[in-house]
């Protein structure tokens, strides 16, 4: 097994990280900023390095600080966790040209992945379709712009190919929108992604974002876990997920996984992955690859009893996957609610002291989070503080048990949306199942109207 693992990460992710690592009896290296010396995996690790100050340019995205750190401490693999520099091609390339292991798919995968055109046409390669789209690079051509948005239809959506994070998106509802738009959107996506390639995809008015998780160990196999559904959205961040997805049959989840499983194996890829995709009308639409582990990876562990985490500590040390698809049983239903330090009402960050948590428990409830009592969540990071996964027989009872766990749970000294999951569970449309990516926006309007 792998040595010692560097946790390139902070928060929740790092300290789940950090529990994968012992269970395998890996040692285990935290990094971390000075803002961060108290958080709980840094206290856990075998070992800790200081990597810098708050900023996290200066700390969590400081590439020669953080190699540094991994030979000083004699580490074997980086993990990147999510965010942060999980999908930096040039990271991995550096990480893998001083010696170590990235746990993660090849620098050429990511960036193939990491560039949606890129990732877009080699998906439609493999049978995998993409949103009726432009499928490539728009051009500066204002007629020929014009004639390909009046062939896919309006509203289109116009796309840096460099996007993430639910930025760099661009709505255009008519032909007179069109020309300023694209020309918007190619400054601010060179502005904040260094690129100002745009494409355009027609803009789907009722889909629902469905996700496949896959793992592949990049020596021919590779397996799907079941999808997510992850539609309860606020300007394209995530908010609420579960798993399976309402009213998927089993017949369409076979058929999704197993255009992605093809993929996996013609991509000879390494590591965990999610193809995501919107869905509408019965078909699945896909939108981009994420090739790394994603905050929701918790769902899919509690409804398939396989540690996500452990196996892509595996596929690092060069072993083959162990499980095999007909050894994938998906039992029950699982929810998660992402717990933010943010103000529920204007969704402003709350950083502060936290003076006092009680975390809730019980059949079937898990809490990934690295606060404590006394733990202050620092300004410079993202909201995310905890996640509350519940799993039970059915939908209904995970959505009970979810209800009951965040009644339960105390978090005095800031604010958080607590008060907005809770909304959303007793929501009829929600308890219903299969409400579309725009419900949850719509939801929060309506509400301020009344
Ligand atoms: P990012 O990398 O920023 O997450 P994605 O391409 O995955 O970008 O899109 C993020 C979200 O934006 C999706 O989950 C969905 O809510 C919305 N979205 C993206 N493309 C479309 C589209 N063509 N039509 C409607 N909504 C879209």
């Amino acid at each position: 097994m792998l040595k010692k693992v560097l946790i390139a990460n902070r928060g929740e992710i790092a300290l789940r990280i950090l529990r994968a690592c012992k269970q395998l009896g890996i040692q285990t290296v935290a990094v971390h900023s000075t803002a961060d010396k108290n958080l709980i995996h840094v206290r856990l690790a075998d070992e800790s390095v200081c990597i810098g100050p708050p900023p996290s340019n200066q700390s969590y995205l400081n590439i020669p600080a953080i190699i540094t750190a991994a030979e000083i401490t004699n580490a074997t693999a980086i993990h990147p966790g999510y965010g942060f520099l999980s999908e930096n091609a040039d990271f991995a390339e550096q990480v893998e040209q001083s010696g170590f292991i990235f746990i993660g798919p090849t620098a050429d995968t990511i960036r193939a992945m990491g560039d949606k055109i890129t990732a877009i046409q080699t998906m439609q390669k493999l049978g995998i379709t993409g949103i009726p789209g432009s499928h490539g690079a728009i051009t500066g051509d204002e007629r020929a712009n014009i004639a390909m948005a009046e062939e896919i239809g309006y509203p289109v959506l116009i796309k840096a190919t460099a996007g993430g994070g639910g930025h760099g998106m661009r709505v255009v509802r008519s032909e007179k929108e069109l020309t300023h738009a694209i020309a918007i959107t190619q400054a601010e996506a060179k502005a904040a992604f260094g690129n100002e390639t745009v494409y355009m995809e027609k803009l789907l008015e009722n889909p629902r974002h469905i996700e496949i998780q896959i793992l592949s160990d990049g020596q021919g196999n590779a397996i799907y876990l079941g999808e997510r559904d992850c539609s309860m959205q606020r300007r394209h961040q995530k908010v609420l997920e579960e798993a399976p997805a309402p009213g998927i049959t089993q017949e369409e989840r076979e058929q999704i996984g197993s255009q992605c499983v093809h993929a996996c194996k013609e991509l000879n890829y390494r590591g965990a992955g999610t193809f995501e995709f919107l869905y509408q009308d019965k078909q699945f639409y896909f939108i981009e690859m994420n090739t790394r582990i994603q905050v929701e990876h918790p769902i899919t562990e509690a409804i398939t009893n396989i540690d996500i985490v452990c196996e892509q500590l595996r596929i690092a040390n060069g072993e083959k996957l162990s499980i095999q698809q007909k050894d994938v049983h998906i039992t029950g239903h699982a929810i998660e609610c992402r717990i933010n330090a943010e103000d529920p009402n204007n969704f402003f960050p709350s950083p502060g002291e936290i003076k006092l948590f009680h975390p809730p428990g019980g059949p079937g409830v898990r809490i990934d989070t690295h606060i404590y009592t006394s733990y202050t969540v620092p300004p410079y990071y993202d909201s995310l503080i905890a996640k509350m996964i519940t799993h039970a027989k059915t939908r209904d009872m995970a959505i009970i048990a979810m209800q009951n766990a965040l009644d339960e749970t105390v978090i005095d000294g800031i604010k958080t949306n607590i008060p907005l999951q809770q909304r959303i569970l007793s929501d009829a449309q929600f308890t219903k199942g299969g409400t579309n990516i725009h419900y949850l926006e719509k939801m929060l309007a309506d509400d301020q109207l009344s």
